[in-house]
C-alpha cells in the first residue's frame, strides 16, 4: 500500500495575451482529474497507491516536480513504481518510450485499451504503442517526468497521437478551448486510469534501469533471456 504509481500533468500555463493554456496544459490536467474520477466511480481498489498530481511552475523550469523529488527520501523514491506525465497537447495517449526491460510490463498494463476507442474522423482505433528504446528510457528533459528520471525513478511522457498539431497552439494566442478534441481526451483519461491501475496491481514495481556498473545489468539480461519471449 505504501508503494506508489503517479499520474500527473502540470496545471500552470504560459501566461501570454489571449492564451487559455488549453493544450498546454489544460488538456493534460483534465485527463488527470478524469482518470481519478473514473477509478473512484468504478470503486477501484488497487494493491498499491495511485497518486494523482497536478504540478505547478512547470513553465518556469519544472519547479513543482523538482521540489517534489527533492522533498522525498531515497526510501520514498524507491517506493515509486513509475511516473506518468500528460503534457503533449490534446491528442490521444498513443504510446510510451520505454527501456527494453520495461516493455512487457507496460504493454500488459496498456493492452486493455487497444481496439476499444475508435475515431470515426481518423478512421482508426486509438491504440497504445509501447516503443522499446534500448537500455534506457529515451525521452526528453522538457517536462515533469524529467526530475524523476534524473534520480532513477522511471518517468514517462506520453506520446500523443492524432490529428492535432501541437505547435499550432503551443505558447501562442491560439491555445484556446476550440483546440481541445474530446474523443482524444476521453481515450487519454481511460488510458491514464487503466495504466496506473494495472501497474498498481502488477506483481512487482516496474523494473528500474540497469545500474551504471556492468554486473547487475548482466545478471538482469541473463535472467530475462530465460523467460519465454514473444519474439520481440
Ligand atoms: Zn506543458
Amino acid at each position: 500500500v505504501d508503494r506508489v504509481v503517479v499520474g500527473s500533468a502540470h496545471l500552470d500555463s504560459w501566461d501570454g495575451p489571449q492564451s487559455m493554456g488549453t493544450t498546454d496544459n489544460g488538456t493534460g490536467s483534465s485527463v488527470v482529474l478524469e482518470a481519478a474520477r473514473l477509478l473512484t466511480q468504478a470503486g477501484a481498489r488497487p494493491k498499491r497507491t495511485i497518486r494523482f498530481i497536478l504540478w505547478t511552475g512547470e513553465e518556469q523550469g519544472l519547479w513543482g516536480s523538482r521540489k517534489y523529488v527533492e522533498s522525498l527520501s531515497e526510501e520514498d523514491l524507491a517506493k515509486i513504481s513509475a511516473v506518468f506525465v500528460d503534457d503533449g497537447g490534446t491528442n490521444a495517449e498513443g504510446g510510451l518510450p520505454a527501456a527494453d526491460h520495461m516493455v512487457d510490463y507496460l504493454a500488459a498494463a496498456t493492452a486493455p485499451l487497444n481496439g476499444v476507442f475508435y475515431s470515426e474522423t481518423d478512421g482508426k482505433h486509438l491504440n497504445v504503442n509501447i516503443r522499446p528504446t534500448g537500455e534506457k528510457i529515451k525521452t526528453h528533459g522538457g517536462s515533469d517526468h524529467a526530475p524523476f528520471n534524473k534520480v532513477g525513478v522511471p518517468g514517462f511522457f506520453w506520446d500523443e497521437v492524432g490529428r492535432a498539431d501541437y505547435g499550432e497552439g503551443w505558447h501562442t494566442q491560439n491555445d484556446r478551448l476550440d483546440l481541445a478534441i474530446e474523443e482524444y481526451l476521453v481515450q487519454s483519461s481511460a488510458c491514464m486510469a487503466i495504466t496506473a491501475y494495472n501497474l498498481a496491481c502488477a506483481p512487482a514495481l516496474l523494473p528500474r534501469e540497469p545500474a551504471e556498473h556492468p554486473e547487475p545489468a548482466l545478471a538482469q539480461s541473463a535472467s530475462m533471456s530465460e523467460q519465454p519471449t514473444n519474439g520481440r
